[in-house]
């Protein structure tokens, strides 16, 4: 039995209006912001918004006023900093071509191919994770690196949950690993603690929550306030760290 699950939530399906007027011009601003333009017939006033990529819109009305918008575009430059923040972060809350999110660090990616050398994957100096394959091929590459995740996932779970089920006073029988996208990871009724090993792209203090969760089900096999009385025992911020996985997609169920 499942108790904890983390369900993927899908997008709503919407249907974007095509607007014929709206354009599209890259501009930077006089220190360096460099934001998508979009003039629209429909549009009132100005409008910011950042995308996936973390670039930001800025959609003006057909008719403007170029010191303006330049003004507009520095003054929410805080505001541009921190969503392009939470868009990146979203974004590689599993991974991007390029960059990947593993504990609380983000690693640009580095592939190398070496027919010699065996393949293998190591953390470099400034933040890079090489990857070394004998061949080109996005399956070779995801392959090993997906080996060297699940690895880094499980041997850090492993010793983690100990340390916190001493803390807890609880025991459990043994730790399992599965890569259901749809849960974080669960408690059996004989003490089996089942983890995904995707938690290898969550900051260490969700992780911590995810475990003190199924730890705390060892006692209380429901979410009555009991249950989560123990958890915030054990973790003061855990609503922050359930936020962390709504924010990032998913939500609980
Ligand atoms: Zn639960």
């Amino acid at each position: 039995m499942s108790i904890f699950q983390v369900l993927t939530k899908k997008p709503p399906v919407r249907k974007k209006p095509r607007n014929p007027n709206s354009s599209r011009t890259v501009r930077q601003t006089a220190n360096g912001r460099q934001y998508i333009h979009k003039m629209s017939s429909r549009a009132r006033s100005f409008r910011l918004t950042v995308n996936s990529s973390g670039e930001p819109v800025v959609t003006t009305p057909n008719r403007f006023n170029q010191n303006q918008l330049e003004a507009f575009v520095t003054a929410q430059e805080p505001w541009i900093k921190h969503h392009q923040q939470l868009a990146l972060s979203k974004k590689n809350f599993l991974e991007s071509a390029t960059e990947i999110r593993i504990f609380d660090k983000l690693y640009q990616k580095k592939i190398q191919i070496d027919p010699y050398r065996p393949s293998q994957v190591s953390l470099g100096a400034n933040q890079t994770l090489q990857i070394t394959v004998p061949e080109p091929g996005d399956q070779t590459t995801k392959k090993v690196l997906e080996r060297f995740l699940t690895q880094t996932a499980e041997s850090y779970i492993i010793s983690r949950v100990q340390i916190l089920a001493k803390r807890m006073n609880l025991d459990y029988t043994k730790v399992k690993f599965g890569q259901h996208k749809s849960q974080w990871g669960s408690c059996h009724r004989n003490g089996t603690l089942t983890f995904n090993w995707r938690l290898v792209h969550a900051p260490t203090k969700v992780i911590d929550y995810v475990l003190i969760h199924e730890l705390a089900h060892r006692v209380h096999h429901d979410h009555s306030p009991s249950f989560w009385r123990l958890v915030e025992q054990f973790d003061s911020e855990y609503t922050q760290h359930r936020n962390w996985l709504k924010r990032h997609g998913v939500s609980e169920g």
